[in-house]
């Protein structure tokens, strides 16, 4: 069970951060001897320029009173040699640009972090880690921000009285109100009702996302990788995920009714793991392609009662085409 810890995904994009920090800069080291080769005149004024620094160093210390002086006048020297050591590249058909370390993020220049005096993480490493976290979860581009209704029917079906797309805004505010907000909602469990195809799945994982990115512990997972966790469990050879769904701080379980039916586990297991959740008020989100009778019938009424419970849990309904089977269509036309 691949449930990544914020810290320990941190732990690992800081240090790839400073080996490829690292790798720039030993490039660069290697770069600047080839030039120092190429053009020794160059090699000549770099010298000096180093030679310049440390005996400006030096006198600076020496002589605390002038230092600001010493300081002033070995910067000027500095320049007027950088200028020419600049010229000399350039005439041998050089530019500056190739000796600096060509660093995968320029705004951190690899370190990880801005800011001064208070350091922060760049965005380069936020970006890493919530990228990391997704794809521990499975969730890939699925966010609200990569949400679009167009894709759905602005048909207006005769019996529901709204639009397949209109539905699916109403359910995409929904959900994310509810992914801002968690824990401070009015319902903690969720259940996404309805045929493959309608965009549950896509919704589950933009709430996942969210979610993560505001820190919280999201356990995603199918149920069929749920039962084989039970199963497991159940045979004693359980690696502590029956225990990570029981206590995932968020536990989000997709496609409810692929998983097989195995006597003495799916549905004892899944009855324990919906109650304890509960008496822990812990969120439990959950996407089926069963109808509530379906669900009914499959886990029996103890179970469906969890499900959807309607003072805890908010039911959305999904109607309308399978998207994917309609891009398809389009496709071939
Ligand atoms: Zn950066």
């Amino acid at each position: 069970m691949d449930i990544v810890s914020r810290k320990e995904a941190l732990r690992e994009i800081l240090a790839e951060k400073r080996a490829q920090k690292e790798r720039a800069e030993r490039e660069a080291d290697r770069v600047r001897e080839r030039i120092a080769k190429d053009v020794p005149v160059y090699a000549d004024l770099s010298g000096a320029i180093s030679g310049i620094l440390l005996e400006t160093n030096r006198r600076a210390l020496a002589d605390p009173a002038r230092a600001r002086d010493i300081a002033a006048e070995g910067r000027a020297r500095v320049l007027a040699l950088q200028k020419e050591a600049e010229g000399a590249l350039r005439a041998a058909g050089h530019t500056v640009e190739e000796l600096k370390p060509k660093y995968a993020c320029p705004v951190c220049k690899d370190t990880g972090f801005v800011g001064s005096p208070v350091h922060e993480y760049c965005s380069c490493v936020k970006v890493a880690l919530m990228r990391r976290l997704y794809e521990a979860a499975g969730i890939g581009e699925e966010t609200f921000e990569h949400f679009d209704a167009n894709v759905f029917s602005d048909e207006v079906d005769e019996k529901i009285g709204k639009s397949q797309r209109q539905i699916m805004e109403e359910h995409r505010l929904y959900c994310e109100r509810y992914a801002d907000n968690l824990p401070d909602v009015q319902r903690r469990n969720l259940l996404l009702v309805g045929r493959t195809g309608l965009g549950k799945t896509f919704l589950l994982n933009c709430i996942s996302a969210r979610l993560l990115e505001r820190g919280k512990a999201v356990l995603r997972l199918t149920a069929y990788r749920m039962l084989d966790t039970m199963r497991r469990y159940h045979m004693g050879t359980d690696d502590g995920g029956m225990e990570m769904m029981t206590n995932a701080e968020v536990l989000a379980i997709d496609d409810l009714g692929t998983e097989p039916m195995l006597e003495n586990i799916t549905v004892e297991y899944l009855f324990t793991l919906l109650n304890e959740r509960r008496a822990n008020r812990l969120p439990t989100l959950v996407a089926t392609n069963l109808t509530p009778r379906e669900l009914q019938s499959r886990y029996t009424e103890r179970i469906f009662s969890r499900l959807v419970d309607r003072g805890e849990t908010k039911v959305l309904r999904f109607f309308g085409r399978d998207v994917r089977l309609h891009d398809e269509t389009r496709g071939r036309a």
